[in-house]
């Protein structure tokens, strides 16, 4: 019944007032909205992250978005009631905080520092921090080897976070809004080295424009575990969001979407800690 009244609510738009009332869009105090438009959800993914979270078009494809629409769809969402919104690094929690987006899935490490601000759900995903480097490079080769270098990466994440942390010494580290702007930097020779996560790195290297001309160094030195970015306070949605993923992961699709996401960019997730367990929520 429930599922009814939200399809008539989608196609009906004037005549939904009276049916929104009853097919209310709440999935806790932060899952969405119902207006007089119909029910709809704003997530936030990156839009630069070929395999993640990337912006085609009109169209939005990549690992973050597939695991962002299955979700939804188990809260309640179809497709054509989410609106996507960039969510940079610097960004997501503030966005989450002003209510610009009701979750994020958008690489983003769950951390205790993010935590005092923000809730997380999942992880639905485990990542490591690894090196991009030109393809002909043999002097990289992880994080220790980076004295004298020029090293690209993210402003407001947890890469750039660990650089300054552990190895800032002699690293000059350049941020910039995204990562896809610091491999434009590498291929152009203005720094020898990005860093981020693995699988980030991964899609950045397989795109047309960079093939051939980057590797990934392939020793990751970091767990970056991809949590669901919720505003604080969203306990019931929280533990909606981890059935959801579990039932993503226990059904087989998890294990199709980082199949499709992943194919012909040579990586493959760490198989000791993938897929993962969810974390209790908050
Ligand atoms: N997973 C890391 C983070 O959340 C790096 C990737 C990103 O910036 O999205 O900061």
């Amino acid at each position: 019944m429930r599922k009814k009244l939200t399809g008539l609510v989608a196609l009906a738009a004037t005549a939904a007032l009276t049916l929104s009332a009853c097919s209310s869009a709440s999935v806790g105090s932060s899952g969405g909205s119902s207006d007089g438009a119909g029910k709809s959800i704003k997530i936030g993914v990156k839009f630069d992250q070929p395999g993640l979270g990337y912006q085609d078009g009109s169209k939005h494809t990549g690992f973050d978005v597939d695991v962002a629409t299955y979700v939804a769809e188990k809260l309640g969402y179809k497709p054509s009631q989410i609106t996507w919104v960039e969510s940079p690094s610097a960004q997501r929690e503030q966005m989450l905080q002003n209510h610009q987006v009701d979750m994020i899935f958008a690489t983003y490490s769950i951390t205790d520092a993010r935590k005092q601000v923000v809730d997380f759900a999942g992880p639905y995903f485990v990542a490591g921090q690894d090196l991009l480097v030109a393809s002909n490079n043999t002097d990289i080769t992880g994080p220790e080897s980076l004295e004298g270098k020029n090293l690209c990466s993210v402003t407001g994440s947890t890469s750039a976070q660990k650089i300054k942390d552990q190895y800032s010494k002699g690293v000059n580290l350049l941020e910039r809004p995204g990562y896809a702007e610091c491999v434009t930097a590498l291929v152009a020779g203005q720094v020898d080295a990005v860093t981020t996560d693995d699988i980030i790195l991964a899609g950045l290297a397989a795109t047309p424009a960079n093939k051939g001309k980057v590797k990934v160094v392939g020793h990751p030195f970091s767990t970056e575990n991809y949590g669901v970015g919720l505003p604080k306070g969203s306990k019931a949605t929280c533990e909606k969001v981890n059935a959801a993923i579990k039932s993503m992961i226990d059904d087989g699709t998890w294990q199709k979407l980082v199949d499709k996401n992943t194919a012909g960019t040579g990586y493959t997730p760490n198989k000791q800690e993938n897929p993962p367990a969810q974390d209790a929520c908050a």
